[in-house]
């Protein structure tokens, strides 16, 4: 799942629970602002990430499906933790190549969902050429 996708699947289950809440006899209020609040943050993200992505392609000349498997270079970066970014308690994580940001299932990926980045350790299965 990439980021765009886990946060348009994050913003699908939020809607409905605002429906199911509106339904209530007794619409709770505070339940309510709490989460269409959490809608806000989440559409917010997700056009942040869109727009990260719109230039991304632009800088890159890529196509609207990103690199092709064959032309994609061998880089290595790691996902970096940023901690809490939005209100929700969403842990996010960064590539160290390009920067994207990653949702937490997406750091289990050996590679960078958007980059192509080789995210394994650089020492398996090769020398350290540094030291
Ligand atoms: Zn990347």
């Amino acid at each position: 799942m990439t980021t765009k996708e886990f946060l348009q699947w994050q913003i699908r289950r939020t809607e409905l629970a605002i429906r199911r809440a509106e339904r209530k006899p007794n619409a709770p209020a505070a339940e309510l602002r709490g989460l269409r609040e959490k809608l806000d943050h989440l559409q917010v993200a997700l056009e942040a990430v869109e727009e990260h992505w719109r230039r991304v392609h632009q800088e890159r000349g890529w196509s609207d499906n990103g690199p092709a498997a064959d032309v994609r270079p061998v880089v290595h970066g790691r996902f970096v933790h940023d901690g809490t970014r939005f209100a929700g308690g969403v842990d996010w994580w960064h590539c160290s190549n390009c920067g994207s940001l990653v949702s937490g299932v997406e750091t289990r990926f050996a590679f960078c969902p958007h980059c192509g980045a080789d995210m394994r350790p650089k020492n398996e299965g090769m020398k350290n050429e540094d030291n």
